[in-house]
């Protein structure tokens, strides 16, 4: 898949589940209702609102894991939204870290490369890398059930660079972390791309990890978006009411 891409451009891309229609006959709200959006490469994306608002489909419409209802996908001219999960190569980074408990941190951290063919030489170089960027090294030999939540978060997100991926997807990736993790996660984040300057769409339902991570914040409400912005922009200029009550919030 590209990595010079100069610009991932998401053209009305809906997403509906279908279900029954109501005893009125009205269909049910589509999931995702039409992103429009053209992100640059190296740009961090917040996907921001409450849950229930459509930022998983949105982010799994970009993996593959979900088929679009309609719109499309684009890399530069390259459409992608027809090609399966593995053709676009993405990395991701889901909640509950998803690591297989029976590895060693490193095998973990190799997995995809394994899979992808990469040669063995290849593979230590390459997991070493992911995991000094993560500051892991020294875990390196451990199962994943000897880390602490961040840690075992810090590895789902070496997993996710190793292959070097053109986009890295992250769904509320610090949601199962208590609050002082939380922070310290954010700026790992934070580091770690401004080291690898990787485009990078982060799914979150917190305003201030939205805030302080990224360069734009889309505002989704009831799979509809609400503003675009940078972040001075959604919290100075809300769009609208439901933008300026959501980012007044705080939990
Ligand atoms: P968020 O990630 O913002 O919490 P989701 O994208 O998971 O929201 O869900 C958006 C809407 O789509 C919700 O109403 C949810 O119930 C519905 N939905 C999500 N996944 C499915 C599914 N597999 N089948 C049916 N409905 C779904
Ligand atoms: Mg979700």
């Amino acid at each position: 898949m590209k990595h010079d891409f100069k610009t991932l451009r998401l053209d009305r891309i809906t997403r509906n589940f279908g279900g029954p229609a109501s005893a009125s006959g009205v269909a049910p709200l589509p999931a995702l209702g039409g992103l429009t959006m053209n992100i640059a490469r190296g740009e961090f994306i917040a996907l921001l609102g409450p849950s229930g608002c459509g930022k998983s489909t949105a982010l799994n419409c970009l993996s593959g894991l979900l088929a679009l209802s309609s719109g499309a996908i684009y890399l530069d001219e390259l459409r992608i939204d027809t090609l399966p999960p593995e053709q676009r190569g993405f990395g991701m980074v889901f909640q509950n870290y998803a690591l297989f408990p029976h590895m060693t941190v490193a095998k973990n951290v190799g997995f995809g490369l394994l899979m992808r063919g990469v040669a063995s030489s290849e593979i230590e170089t390459r997991v070493k890398r992911a995991l000094d960027l993560v500051q892991l090294a020294m875990h390196a030999n451990k199962l994943p059930g000897q880390l602490s939540g961040g840690q075992q978060q810090r590895v789902a997100i070496a997993r996710a660079i190793v292959i070097e991926p053109p986009l890295i997807l992250m769904d509320e990736p610090l949601s199962n972390l208590d609050a002082k993790l939380r922070l310290e996660m954010r700026s790992e984040i934070r580091r770690i791309h401004g080291e690898l300057g990787r485009t990078t769409i982060y799914v979150t339902h917190d305003q201030d990890e939205a805030l302080s991570l990224a360069d734009r914040i889309v505002v989704m409400k009831d799979g509809l978006v609400q503003q675009v912005g940078t972040p001075q922009e959604v919290y100075g200029q809300p769009a609208n009411l439901s933008v300026a009550r959501f980012m007044g919030y705080r939990n």
